[in-house]
């Protein structure tokens, strides 16, 4: 065993807080079809392979040297693209980059909770949000979808309202649900709320309702999007994550962020990707399609499905979900128990992925 093995976690004086929770952790299993993390299942085209083994072999030769604090080669780029997608005109000044949205999160949690401070959000939804919200002690308020995991609006905005809290995070297109919430409804919430909204769009991209950049004017106070290249952009190794929001949001993330967070491979990695762009982005049509293609097959076998417009989708309703994910597996197809008694949710992959994914449900027991 390894040295120091004989001491326990619980003997080391670890924040009583953090006693007895449980670390994020999707199993990674080496099995044949992988459909458990929401990634991308295409991926880079060998352009964009050779571009960003290019570009890093260019910063390998100036790495004695710490990258651009500010990243403003890459936040010129991602402000580009969110403006041309969505037509909204955000700059370089309104875009913030970190490694993955998670740490996006972390940094927002860090300037505008912390101890004394809560953040609420709408459950079930991504299971960081309230892991993150206890790793920088800041107070968790979940509150409950409706039972088909839509979200009531009205009672969402009371419950803003009479608990005032300093974050809202609201997930669109909702993890692990997959619906969006329509534009309108998203501005009646932020308008109630006194403290700051992140709007997580981490599935934008698969989404066909408007983004919520469009709202970034009228909340410049309080509106966040937080964005990521991990999904549609097939990047989820690169770890890139981005946010917009007004110039001061962006600022105030300066005093919590570490300096030179993101590294000059990071950097150079994530503009070749963005460089190729637009043919990453040819993927989103085929898994939306793929996705309207896997809701029809499950609803066929009898599956209740919830309508996504991500590129995942949570279906039921089994008995046992836990003895359903290990049927899956050992069919060779890892998808992820969420946690949601009777449900399980799958990731779109490839056409020979998806085929495989519905033989397998063909096959087992609900
Ligand atoms: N937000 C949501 C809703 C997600 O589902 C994920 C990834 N599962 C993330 C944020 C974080 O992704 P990343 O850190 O890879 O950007």
């Amino acid at each position: 065993s390894p040295i120091g093995a004989r001491v326990q976690l619980a003997d080391l004086p670890l924040r009583d807080d953090l006693r007895g929770r449980t670390p994020y952790g999707a199993p990674q299993l080496d099995v044949p079809v992988r459909l458990n993390t929401n990634e991308n299942p295409y991926p880079p085209p060998p352009e964009l392979v050779a571009d960003v083994a290019a570009a890093a072999a260019e910063v390998a030769a100036t790495l004695h040297r710490y990258p651009d604090r500010d990243a403003i080669a890459l936040r010129t780029e991602l402000a580009a693209y969110l403006a041309s997608s969505t037509g909204v005109p955000v700059t370089v000044a309104n875009v913030w980059a970190a490694n993955g949205s998670n740490e996006i999160l972390q940094q927002l949690l860090q300037a505008f909770g912390g101890p004394g401070r809560s953040a609420l959000g709408f459950e079930p939804s991504y299971s960081m949000h309230p892991i993150i919200a206890a790793g920088t002690r800041t107070d968790w308020v979940p509150t409950p979808r409706r039972p088909d995991f839509s979200l009531d609006t009205d009672e969402a905005a009371r419950i803003i309202v009479e608990k005032a809290p300093d974050l809202v995070f609201i997930t669109s297109p909702n993890n692990p649900t997959g619906q969006a919430i329509p534009l309108d409804q998203l501005r009646e919430l932020i308008a109630v709320t006194p403290g700051v909204v992140v709007i997580d769009e981490a599935y934008a991209e698969f989404n066909e309702h408007a983004s919520t950049l469009g709202l970034l004017d009228e909340f410049a106070d309080k509106l966040v999007v937080t964005r990521t290249m991990s999904k549609a952009f097939a990047f989820a190794g690169g770890r890139l994550g981005y946010l917009a929001a007004a110039p001061a949001l962006v600022d105030a993330l300066q005093l919590v962020r570490l300096p030179y967070h993101l590294s000059a491979l990071t950097q150079a990695a994530a503009l070749a990707a963005l460089r190729h762009g637009e043919q990453t982005l040819e993927s989103v049509a085929k898994l939306v399609a793929e996705r309207h293609r896997v809701v029809d097959s499950l609803a066929g076998m009898g599956f209740q499905v919830v309508p996504s417009d991500a590129n995942f989708v949570l279906f039921g309703r089994f008995d046992d979900a836990r003895a359903a994910w290990q049927s899956y597996l050992d069919r060779g197809v890892l998808i992820r128990d969420v946690g949601i008694a009777n449900h399980l949710r799958v990731s779109i992959g490839t056409p020979d992925e998806n085929d495989a994914f519905l033989a397998a449900s063909k096959e087992i027991t609900r």
